[in-house]
C-alpha cells in the first residue's frame, strides 16, 4: 500500500454541535491543542481542519464558531439550516471535509480525544475505518447504561451489525467515506451502516467520560428516534414477527371458536362467560394495533425515503482561507458538495 511519508496525512476532525455554546470554547482549546501536538510529532500534516457543523443551534453556537474561524486558521464553520438531527450533522461535516481521514467527535468531548493518535496509527496501519469503543459507561445514567444494553441486545437479536459500545466517535479513511456516499438513505444511523461498508477495520478503546458542559441534547424523543430508525432500517424481522404473531393468534381462534361451539350445541353449560368474551377482545385489539403500528413504521420509512429529500442542508460556511465561498451565504446540498 502506497502510504504517504509521515507527516503528510491531512486528517480532519468533524465536530457535530446542537446548542454547545457553554461546551465550545474549551472544546476548541483541547482540540486544538491536540492537534498542534499532532502537527509538530509530524504524525499528521499542517494542513488538516476542524470542522464545526452547526445543526440548527438557537443559543450562541455559531457566534462562537464564527469567531474561532476567524482566530484560527484550521477552523471551518458549517451551519445547517436548520436542526437535522446529529447524524446528519455528521454526514454534512464528513462530505465537506477533504482530509485524508476524518475523525467524528461530540463537542461535549465524553469521548476521550487522548485515543486520537492511536486512531490515525492504526489508519496508517491499514485501517480504513477505526471504531472508538467505550470500555466503561460508569459515568451514564443508569437509565442511559441499561437501555443502551437492551438496545444493543435487541438489535444484535434482530440480526442488525453494529460494534458493541461505539457511538459515533470513529475515523474513516476518504475510501470509506465515498463508500458511505453510496448509501442513500434518509434516515441514516450511522452506526448501522458504517460496518457493512467493510474494508480493514480496527478497535480503540477508552474511557467514556462525563459530559464536559451542558446537558445531553438527546432527549428522550430522540434515543426513541434513533432506535427505532436503527431497528426499521436495517431489519425486517418486526414484520416477520407480526406476520408469524397474526398467524398463531388466527389458529388460536380457530381452536376457540371450535371450542365455545361444541359448548353450545352439545352440553348444557353454555353459560356466556364475561371473561371468555372479554379477554379475546382486549388481546385481539391489542395485537391488531401493535401489528399496524409495525406496519406504518415500515411505510412511513418507504415514503420518506421514496422522496429522496436532502439529509442536510448547508445554509452558511466560514473560514479564514479566502476561498471564493468563504463567509458568504452558499446553500449546498451534500449532493452538490461532491467531493469525489
Ligand atoms: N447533536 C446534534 N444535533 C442534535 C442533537 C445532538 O448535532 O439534534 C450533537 C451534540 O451537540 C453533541 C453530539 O451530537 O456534539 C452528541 O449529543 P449529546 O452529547 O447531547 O448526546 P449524549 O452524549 O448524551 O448521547
Ligand atoms: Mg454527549
Amino acid at each position: 500500500m502506497n502510504q504517504p511519508a509521515k507527516g503528510d496525512l491531512a486528517i480532519d476532525l468533524v465536530v457535530p454541535c446542537y446548542n454547545e455554546a457553554e461546551a465550545l470554547p474549551e472544546t476548541h482549546r483541547q482540540l486544538a491543542h491536540l492537534m498542534d501536538t499532532m502537527i509538530r510529532s509530524n504524525m499528521i500534516s499542517a494542513q488538516s481542519r476542524i470542522y464545526y457543523v452547526d445543526d440548527g443551534s438557537q443559543d450562541e453556537t455559531w457566534s462562537l464558531i464564527s469567531t474561532l474561524s476567524q482566530s484560527d486558521s484550521r477552523v471551518t464553520g458549517l451551519r445547517l439550516s436548520r436542526n437535522f438531527g446529529h447524524q446528519s450533522a455528521l454526514l454534512a461535516g464528513l462530505f465537506t471535509a477533504t482530509g485524508d481521514a476524518v475523525i467524528s467527535v461530540d463537542a461535549d468531548l465524553q469521548d476521550d480525544i487522548a485515543v486520537i493518535p492511536e486512531m490515525v496509527g492504526n489508519y496508517r496501519a491499514g485501517s480504513e475505518i477505526v471504531y472508538g469503543v467505550r470500555r466503561s459507561r460508569a459515568t451514564d445514567t443508569a437509565l442511559k447504561r441499561n437501555t443502551a444494553l437492551l438496545y444493543y441486545n435487541v438489535l444484535q437479536a434482530f440480526g442488525v451489525r453494529i460494534v458493541h459500545n461505539h457511538a459515533d466517535y470513529r475515523l474513516m479513511g476518504r475510501k470509506a467515506i465515498a463508500a458511505l456516499k453510496e448509501y442513500s438513505e434518509v434516515n441514516l444511523f450511522l452506526r448501522g451502516i458504517v460496518p457493512l461498508i467493510g474494508f480493514k477495520s480496527t478497535h480503540v478503546y477508552y474511557d467514556r467520560k462525563a459530559r464536559m458542559a451542558g446537558e445531553s441534547k438527546y432527549n428522550i424523543p430522540k434515543m426513541l428516534r434513533l432506535a427505532i430508525d436503527g431497528i426499521t432500517s436495517f431489519s425486517a424481522v418486526p414484520l416477520r414477527f407480526v406476520s408469524v404473531m397474526g398467524m398463531v393468534v388466527f389458529v388460536i381462534s380457530i381452536a376457540m371458536a371450535t371450542w365455545v361451539l361444541w359448548i353450545k350445541l352439545f352440553t348444557a353449560r353454555a353459560v356466556p362467560g364475561w371473561a371468555s368474551s372479554v379477554i379475546p377482545i382486549y388481546f385481539l385489539g391489542g395485537i391488531q394495533l401493535l401489528c399496524l403500528g409495525v406496519m406504518g413504521e415500515y411505510l412511513a420509512k418507504g415514503y420518506v425515503e421514496s422522496k429522496r429529500r436532502p439529509r442536510y442542508l448547508i445554509s452558511e460556511r466560514v473560514a479564514e482561507e479566502a476561498g471564493p465561498q468563504a463567509g458568504a451565504a452558499e446553500p449546498a446540498t451534500e449532493s452538490r458538495s461532491s467531493l469525489a
